[in-house]
This record gives C-alpha cells, sequence and structure tokens, in this order.
C-alpha cells in the first residue's frame, strides 16, 4: 500500500522536524517553504531535554554535541547591582535527570542540522502557500507561483501569522503583548575580560529583563532583551533594531549589560505577539503545529521545543493504521493541547513575575527565586522536561 502523503507547509524549526518525524513514521513528506532559503534570525535558542531527547532519536544526538553549548547552570540575578537570586545546576545534572542535554544554539545551526537531516535539496524552496482545498480522499497546497500540490494530509506550520489557521478558522491578528525583544550576538573574544562562566544568566527588573548565554560552540554570546513598549504599528517594524536604542532600556542597570550591548555589532527588534490558545487545531485533513498552532510569549524558552514535540506526536498518532486522517489528526490536537495551552499560559504568567518594580512583589518572587527554585516547582519541571512526545501516544492507543 502507498504510504500517506504529507504536505509540510513551512519549513522553521517546527515544520522542518515534523517533516523528519514523518518521514521516520512510514509516510510520504512534501516540505515547502515560502522564502528562496530558510531562514533564522541571527540569535540564540535554547533547546530543552524534553525536545533535545526527540532530535536524539531523529540520529541528530552528534550534530548537536558539535554545534550546541551545554550551559553549565541557569542563574537569576537583580538587574540594579547583579546579586544572585537563584540558581538552579543544568549539565550533567538536567541530562542525568531527563536523559537528554540542555542545549543553547545559534538558530542558524539548529535549522542546518535540521535541514541536513531532512535532505537539504528536498525543501521546496519559493513555494508560498495561498489557498487549501480538501474533500473526502485527499488535500490540495495552491501555491502563489500558480503550482499546487495534492496530498493525503495537510500541516500548517507556517508560524504565527499562519495562512493554513487563516484558511480553517478565519482572519484573526496575534494580539501584541506590549513587549519587544531586541537580540543579537557578541563574538565571545569581544566579553572575554567579564570571564562570564557557561552559564543562562537572567537579570531581572523593571520593566523588562535582560538574558545572556553562549551559542556556536562558544564563538558568540547571545543576548535576548525584553522590554516594554506602548505600541506596535506594522510601520515601524523593521528587522534591525539600534543598539543605542536598546542600550537606553537598561539605564541604571548593571554595567555588565552596556558591556555586553557595546560588544554587538548589530541587533535585531522584535514585536513579541500573544494569542489565546485556539479552540480547534484541525479541520478533517489539515492540522495546526508550532506557533501556527500555539504562538507563546518566549520567558519559558518553549515555543520551538513544544513545535518539535507537536510533530513527535503527530507522526506517532499517524503510524497507527488504525485511524484514518482525520481521526489520528484529532487524536494528535487531543493529546497536545491541553500541554501546550498550560505552557502558554505559564509563559504569559511570567511577563509579569520577570518585570516586576522593586516593592513587595518583587520581594516575595525573589524570596521565591531563593527558597523554591527559578523555574517552578520540581514537579512542574518534571512535567516539562520529563515529557516523552512519542511515547504519549500509546496512552491514547490503550484508551481506543
Ligand atoms: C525573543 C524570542 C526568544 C525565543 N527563545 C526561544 C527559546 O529559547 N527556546 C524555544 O524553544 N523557543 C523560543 N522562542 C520561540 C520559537 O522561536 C518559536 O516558537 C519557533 O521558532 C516556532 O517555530 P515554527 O516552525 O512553528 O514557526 P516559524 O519559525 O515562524 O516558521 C514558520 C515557517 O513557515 C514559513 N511560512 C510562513 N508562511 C508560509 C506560507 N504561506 N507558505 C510557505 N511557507 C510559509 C516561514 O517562512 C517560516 O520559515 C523564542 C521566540 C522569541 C520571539
Amino acid at each position: 500500500m502507498k504510504p500517506p502523503h504529507a504536505l509540510v507547509i513551512g519549513a522553521g524549526i517546527g515544520g522542518t522536524a515534523a517533516a523528519i518525524a514523518l518521514r521516520r513514521a512510514g509516510l510520504d513528506v512534501s516540505l515547502f517553504e515560502q522564502t528562496m532559503a530558510q531562514r533564522e534570525v541571527g540569535a540564540g535558542i535554547q533547546i530543552s531535554p524534553n525536545a533535545s531527547r526527540l532530535l536524539g532519536r531523529y540520529g541528530l544526538g552528534d550534530a548537536m554535541a558539535r554545534a550546541a553549548v551545554r550551559p553549565s547552570a541557569i542563574v537569576f540575578r537583580r538587574w540594579q547591582d547583579g546579586r544572585v537570586l537563584g540558581r538552579e545546576e543544568l549539565g550533567d545534572s538536567i541530562e542525568n535527570r531527563y536523559g537528554a542535554p540542555y542545549y543553547h544554539f545559534h538558530r542558524a545551526d539548529l535549522i542546518a542540522l535540521l535541514a541536513d537531516a531532512f535532505g537539504p535539496r528536498e525543501i521546496k524552496l519559493g513555494r508560498c502557500l495561498v489557498d487549501v482545498e480538501q474533500d473526502e480522499r485527499g488535500v490540495t497546497a495552491h501555491f502563489q507561483d500558480g503550482t499546487s500540490e495534492r496530498g493525503d494530509l495537510l500541516i500548517g506550520a507556517d508560524g504565527i501569522h499562519s495562512q493554513v489557521r487563516e484558511h480553517l478558522f478565519g482572519e484573526e491578528k496575534p494580539r501584541f503583548s506590549g513587549q519587544i525583544a531586541y537580540r543579537g550576538l557578541a563574538p565571545a573574544e569581544r566579553v572575554a575580560h567579564l570571564g562570564l562562566p557557561l552559564d543562562v544568566t537572567n537579570w531581572v527588573g523593571p520593566g523588562g529583563h535582560f538574558v545572556h548565554y553562549f551559542v556556536s560552540s562558544g564563538r558568540f554570546l547571545n543576548f535576548v532583551a525584553v522590554s516594554e513598549e506602548a505600541t506596535w504599528t506594522r510601520e515601524q517594524w523593521s528587522d534591525r533594531g539600534s543598539i543605542s536604542d536598546a542600550a537606553k532600556k537598561y539605564e541604571g542597570w548593571h554595567p555588565q549589560i552596556a558591556t555586553i550591548l557595546t560588544a554587538v555589532d548589530e541587533t535585531f527588534k522584535w514585536a513579541l505577539f500573544d494569542r489565546d490558545p485556539l479552540p480547534e487545531w484541525t479541520q478533517g485533513r489539515v492540522a495546526l503545529l508550532g506557533d501556527a498552532s500555539h504562538p507563546m510569549l518566549p520567558f519559558m524558552a518553549q515555543g520551538a521545543a513544544q513545535a518539535i514535540e507537536d510533530g513527535a506526536t503527530l507522526a506517532a498518532c499517524l503510524k497507527h493504521a488504525a485511524f484514518d486522517i482525520p481521526t489520528a489528526l484529532r487524536a494528535y490536537a487531543a493529546l497536545r493541547k491541553p500541554r501546550t495551552t498550560t505552557v502558554q499560559e505559564r509563559s504569559r504568567g511570567l511577563s509579569t513575575s520577570f518585570h516586576l518594580h522593586d516593592g513587595p512583589q518583587q520581594l516575595e518572587r525573589d524570596h521565591v527565586f531563593a527558597t523554591r527554585g527559578v523555574r517552578g516547582s520540581p514537579e512542574a519541571l518534571n512535567r516539562l522536561y520529563g515529557h516523552d512526545a512519542e511515547v504519549a501516544t500509546t496512552t491514547l492507543e490503550e484508551e481506543q
């Protein structure tokens, strides 16, 4: 019997990882990307064990270890004086606990190793999806260049402004969260005098926070600087931000932040958008994945990790011949939605906690950091990092 043909729209981290997982599950996969080259912003990304475990199974263990940095700890520091508010070990400690490493990547390195695993020449570039049609026997994707492709199912992994989502459920713009992020990379030699350890450091303070960690085998220090901004219009959008504007947001903060910013050649400015959890992710033979289905604020560093998990659960659901495709897609959504909704909501909650002005609530937060940990309770961490998105399907099988 011919394997089902999956059309995956969007070759970002979510779509490419899903394409690998679907192929491993025996499907015939076509992966489409609107741009002429897979692109990722010049910035870092944290990949936690719940996602690195899956990528390891896809045969990417050695490639990840070569490209990434394994941080030793996560440290929270006070904005003004740098006092350590809390610290938790990562490194061996997290790897031994969850059986997979915590990694820091340059985004381009991560997307390149995913593309290599799928087969870079097999990604159909320059194909921008404009319409989707489905009937009882299949689904057709129509592209801007006038071409179309027929498959048995279609996965919309086309990001927060998803065309596939709009096609299924109508137009609804994501909401500007009132926060922007400056991101960039400093060559490691320019910050060598700071003697920074291989930690991920989060400086938290009034109206913003500033994160930095090494990527690309330690060649660059990545930073993400999140601050509040009242409005954001598309006209103001620019990929490139100004380093001096970023530095102004952190005036009065610990001098290490200004030192890092002055070591950077260019910075990119991003508006952070949010969306309430969608009521539905699927319709017939079409389903959403990654930011298309559950965009989240970046405060738990989980958007890409959850997208990678989506692909693993989707592939595991489709592997079972007993399910017809629409049923398999509904099973996928039923398994994933409660988890991603929790992560979306917790991420949103952290935007308040990280940005507290000095006062009673800040003192209470700092007390929690010092006494109960910086990333939540051990049980919550076990649920987040210990989750195996492939194994999760067996529960559903047992329930059938
Ligand atoms: C500041 C910041 C920091 C973050 N840090 C982390 C972190 O540390 N760890 C983490 O796990 N997550 C993090 N995230 C979240 C993470 O970046 C996203 O969740 C993740 O990249 C989403 O991947 P995706 O593949 O779903 O979507 P995208 O990366 O948006 O990819 C969508 C792809 O679809 C393509 N596309 C769009 N429309 C079409 C179309 N019509 N036809 C064909 N192709 C199309 C796009 O060109 C793109 O390549 C962060 C986010 C931000 C903003």
